[in-house]
């Protein structure tokens, strides 16, 4: 069964992405490119991500719950869970050990918590573009077990592992790598033939409707009849 995919798209919780990024939004724009699987995977936080499971769940539109965590190293890595509780725990501890700034709308942008409705029934008052205390390597301990983390966007010059770290960890649990939509996985390989033993997912990063993936990139789940979380996160884990 082939499962296409964007495993990183930013709600309007995220200071950088469109406040048009709502619940609605974003799954209509999903299913309209015939999506079947999706990520929302906000900076450093998970608060809008039951609300997209609830109304994707009514939708017919898998939603991978997950965050962009932003690393001590400043290294963008991308979480996915088993379950909704598990992010939300993860999401609470994660919150603790983020640096203290007020966000200022103005300046950074808002943080909408928002319901099934898209209307606005919060907003996130310290911002979410910070690092946090943890490391990589913390991020693997504390995943463990709950879900699958994936460095995200690797080719880019900042905040991916190989800009920030140079290179990518050998003592890590590490499978699969994500490259932003600025390189296919081909010449990715083609200019790093070392990362072949890792399966290369490119999605979109969407800040922006618009930036949503197309159908294109698709996990293939053997022998599955339903799209399901576990099966997917299942196949990130192991190598193609
Ligand atoms: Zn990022
Ligand atoms: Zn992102």
């Amino acid at each position: 069964m082939k499962v296409y995919y964007d495993l990183h798209i930013h709600s309007a919780l995220s200071p950088c992405a469109s406040d048009d990024m709502t619940p609605n939004n974003v799954i209509n724009m999903s299913l309209l490119k015939g999506l079947n699987v999706i990520a929302i995977t906000d900076h450093n936080c998970a608060k809008n991500v039951e609300v997209f499971m609830m109304l994707g769940e009514r939708k017919g539109l898998t939603i991978i719950p997950g965050m962009e965590v932003q690393t001590k190293e400043e290294v963008h890595m991308l979480c996915y869970f088993y379950t909704l509780d598990a992010c939300l725990a993860f999401q609470d501890m994660w919150e603790r050990s983020l640096t203290r700034i007020p966000n200022r709308p103005d300046y950074f942008g808002n943080q909408l918590i928002l319901d099934e409705n898209d209307d606005v029934v919060g907003e996130y008052p310290l911002l979410l573009l910070t690092s946090s205390a943890y490391s990589v390597k913390d991020v693997f301990q504390l995943i463990n077990g709950i879900g699958v983390a994936v460095f995200a966007h690797v080719d880019r010059s900042s905040y991916s592992v190989l800009s920030n770290l140079g290179f990518i960890p050998s003592d890590v649990p590490i499978s699969s790598l994500e490259v932003s939509k600025y390189i296919s996985p081909k010449d990715f390989l083609t200019k790093y033939p070392n990362y072949s033993k890792y399966r290369i997912l490119q999605s979109s990063d969407a800040h922006y409707l618009g930036d949503i993936m197309e159908r294109e990139n698709y996990l293939e789940l053997e022998n599955a009849v339903t799209i399901s979380i576990k099966d997917i996160l299942d196949v990130l884990k192991n190598v193609a």
